[in-house]
């Protein structure tokens, strides 16, 4: 089964986002756990929570078709001990408002060097975090996204995946979101059906599709191998129309959340009929 949404809004409090998500004919969705641009935000209370329960039950929603994210200014890869350490608190705090709202998956950007370390260091310092996280909060899985490799951003090469897991102790709480927008930025072509074939590959050779938890369906507004973070509207960008239907019709992206965050969010309703047509549901 296929489960396909967007990244909606949690304007007026987090249990908006089911009915949100309900209304442009969603069967999975994301959203952010608290202000995505801010270090702090007030605890929940006991009847947001219970809002959001009731809200998420009242939709028809799972917890595995809900996927988080985490906010922008977390980085646990920055060699500042200091700095990490004030990310490291906030994907924790992260991490325990998920558990609060009895969600199960939380997606994260890997993180940056900030040129100020190696790529294996950094590496290192990321999963280091997640560890730690993991100890202290329980039944959530961190979700790493795969990305565009703007700036010194990590995550642009299966191989960064791969080796965070790698180091991380609870191998079942640790999985992967690819967002088809970055994966094509950073070098993994999807124009054909035979480039997809050869891209899922190398992601199962490297990282194994056991991992993966999610996926992000976006178009790219850059050309390939752009290195740039710019998502487009599905049809609109350099990403062919082909690379969305191989992903529908294949049973490796069954039961997952798959989850638009194109620009033009009017045009959701629209996008999301579209990929169930080629999902067939
Ligand atoms: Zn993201
Ligand atoms: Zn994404």
């Amino acid at each position: 089964m296929k489960y396909i949404g967007a990244h909606v809004t949690t304007q007026g409090g987090v249990f908006n986002a089911p009915v949100n998500a309900k209304a442009i004919g969603a069967t999975a969705f994301a959203m952010f756990t608290k202000n995505q641009r801010q270090w702090q935000a007030p605890a929940y209370t006991d009847e947001t929570i219970t809002k959001f329960r009731e809200a998420l039950a009242e939709c028809g929603y799972a917890p595995e078709v809900v996927l988080p994210h985490d906010g922008y200014l977390i980085n646990m890869g920055n060699a500042d001990a200091a700095k990490r350490k004030r990310s490291l608190d906030a994907f924790i705090d992260e991490l325990t408002r998920c558990q609060q709202l009895g969600l199960t998956l939380l997606n994260m950007h890997p993180g940056s060097h900030l040129r100020e370390i190696s790529e294996d260091d950094c590496l290192t310092l990321i999963s280091d975090c997640i560890n730690h996280s993991l100890e202290v909060t329980e039944g959530v899985t961190v979700v790493l996204e795969n990305t565009a490799g703007q700036g010194s951003n990590m995550g642009y090469c299966f191989e960064h995946l791969a080796t965070i897991i790698e180091r991380v102790d609870d191998t079942s709480r640790i999985g992967v979101c690819l967002d088809t927008c970055h994966s094509f930025s950073a070098g993994y072509d999807l124009r054909t059906e035979e480039a997809c074939n050869a891209t899922f590959k190398a992601f199962d050779d490297i990282v194994g599709f056991e991992y993966l938890r999610g996926m992000h369906i976006n178009d790219s507004k850059t050309p390939f191998e752009s290195r740039k973070d710019r998502h487009h509207s599905l049809g609109e960008g350099s990403i062919p129309m082909t690379a969305f239907e191989y992903i529908m019709r294949d049973p490796r992206f069954d039961d997952i959340p798959l989850i638009l965050e194109t620009v033009d969010d009017t045009i959701w309703p629209d996008e999301i009929k579209m990929l169930k047509g080629f999902a067939g549901v």
